[in-house]
């Protein structure tokens, strides 16, 4: 006989914020629910973050996802901070409904959360019940998991459970838990949390943890704390031209959604933009569009303003060289997100090298799609294609019937692109590996929630999955994932996922 063996913890835990002082957040466990249902378990993320799912079965990894059973190393915490929703400043938000349960060590050797998504009441739940409805939480797993086969730095979704219970909104819901994964949690407006507070100290604290987390080159830097307004500034600028790429409004750009590690948070009334114009709105609560799809960049620079505020004296004990320098860091936000931007249009344009005319070629692509309110996804897809020969001919003429300029455009695009069939062949190819065919088109998502909400029915969650996990490769059979809304199916408005 051998000794018995001590197993490790099936999820490796290894947490740093729970070490951070105690007003940084509260000490929460979840609060159980009736009857956890194992919705989902993503299991080559669990493979990712080094989770041994073979040592709980369905049954407990429901009960872990649920928050009835605390995994062994875990420490829940509900994260405080607040932010500007909608221009408005709110002083405390914090995790009113979500739970970190701690970090684990990536395969890559990333930091990533584990956080429980509707795990019950904290003491920044407010009015709040603490929970989440199962529509949102199957559109966050969705979504979120599309974005990242996209190619889109984003929050990732570990499992969803329902739990047996309602929840009571505008109607009753059933009740629903969702583990997300991101490389952290803390936002804008955590730091805004402790500058309103006058806590000069805890401003530095956490500037301190996120350097070191998320940004270690910027200890080296002259000015660390500039440094890192810098390069939070230089992902934003990539994070928001990706979004723009894949035709996503993210629909509620608050500070406290707004994550200094550059990863897109919060799916709520998030939608894909059909027919191209940059004023689309599709959240409900955006009366004025001031998170339009084309109002996207301006915004990220409104809030990476509300960061560099709370930072100022971090970057220099003289106010006007810290106002000076922190402007600099936050306006060269534009010429990198225009930089990120025709970068984009480039390559979804496949257009090899540079030319001074590129930037002028791509808005008139963009013109010429406004003009015909072309599927944005589409368009660039069959544009692709038209260089390829037979496979989806005169789709791209059908797209742009409604504008007689589109034709001058085409040949004065072709003109662009190299002569030899091999070179536009590959031109083709390489643009079917940056513009997506397959996206999560709002009316499929709301159809698939609909199915499980109303009948139980989660066959088109389990459909959907697996086609958005590789969007930008053509497969046969999956025709209706391609195409832009019918008018009856059409979602004209999103609304908020709480
Ligand atoms: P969100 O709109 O999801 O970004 O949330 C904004 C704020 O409201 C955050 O502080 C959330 O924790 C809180 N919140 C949203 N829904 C709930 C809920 N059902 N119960 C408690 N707090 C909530
Ligand atoms: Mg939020």
């Amino acid at each position: 006989m051998t000794a018995s063996q001590v197993l490790p913890p099936a999820i490796p835990f290894d947490n740093t914020y729970a070490r951070l002082p105690e007003r940084f957040f509260a000490r929460q466990r979840p609060t159980p629910v009736e009857r956890p249902g194992l919705i989902a378990l993503n299991r080559p993320l669990a493979t990712e973050l080094g989770i041994d799912i073979s040592r709980h079965d369905a049954t407990e990894w429901a009960a872990i996802a649920a928050g009835n059973l605390v995994p062994e190393g875990a420490e829940p915490i509900a994260m405080a901070y607040a932010g500007h929703q909608f221009g408005q400043f709110v002083p405390q938000l914090g995790d009113g409904r979500a739970i970190l349960l701690g970090e684990v060590v990536d395969r890559c050797g990333v930091r990533r959360d584990l956080q429980l998504k509707g795990a019950g009441p904290t003491p920044f739940s407010r009015r709040g019940d603490g929970r989440a409805a199962l529509g949102p939480v199957l559109r966050e797993y969705v979504i979120a998991e599309a974005m990242h086969a996209l190619g889109v730095r984003s929050t990732r979704a570990l499992a969803a459970v329902t739990t047996g219970e309602p929840v009571f909104r505008e109607t009753t819901l059933p009740g629903a838990v969702l583990i997300r994964v991101a490389e952290s949690h803390v936002r804008v407006g955590t730091f805004q949390y402790f500058t309103v507070r006058r806590d000069q100290a805890g401003v530095r604290r956490l500037a301190d943890y996120v350097i070191d987390r998320h940004y270690p080159e910027a200890r080296a830097a002259a000015n660390p704390y500039l440094a890192l307004l810098e390069a939070v500034t230089a992902r934003q600028a990539a994070l928001v031209a990706s979004w723009m790429s894949v035709a996503f409004i993210h629909g509620v750009m608050n500070t406290d959604n707004m994550r200094v590690a550059g990863e897109t948070i919060d799916y709520g009334p998030c939608a894909f933009m059909e027919a191209y114009h940059p004023e689309t709105v599709f959240s409900s609560i955006d009366q004025f569009g001031r998170y339009a799809y084309g109002a996207q960049p301006a915004i990220a620079q409104w809030n990476l303003a509300r960061l560099a505020e709370t930072l100022l004296p971090l970057i220099d004990a003289d106010a006007e060289a810290a106002v000076r320098q922190a402007t600099a860091a936050v306006n060269a936000f534009a010429p990198a997100f225009d930089a990120a931007w025709l970068a984009t249009l480039r390559s979804k344009l496949g257009l090899v090298g540079e030319s001074g005319d590129d930037a002028a070629l791509a808005q008139g692509f963009l013109a010429a799609m406004q003009a015909a309110a072309a599927d944005f996804t589409l368009a660039f897809r069959r544009l692709g294609d038209s260089l390829a020969g037979t496979a989806h001919a005169g789709a791209l003429e059908a797209m742009f019937s409604g504008a007689p300029e589109f034709a001058g455009w085409h040949a004065a695009w072709r003109a662009r692109l190299p002569a030899s069939a091999a070179e536009r062949a590959a031109v083709a190819a390489a643009m079917a590996r940056v513009n997506p065919l397959y996206i999560p088109r709002n009316h499929l998502v709301e159809e698939m929630i609909r199915a499980a909400v109303t009948a139980g029915d989660f066959a088109p969650f389990e459909a959907l999955n697996p086609v958005l996990a590789q969007p930008f490769e053509e497969r046969p059979g999956l025709e209706r994932y391609t195409l832009p809304a019918a008018p009856e199916e059409r979602v004209t408005r999103t609304f908020c996922g709480t």
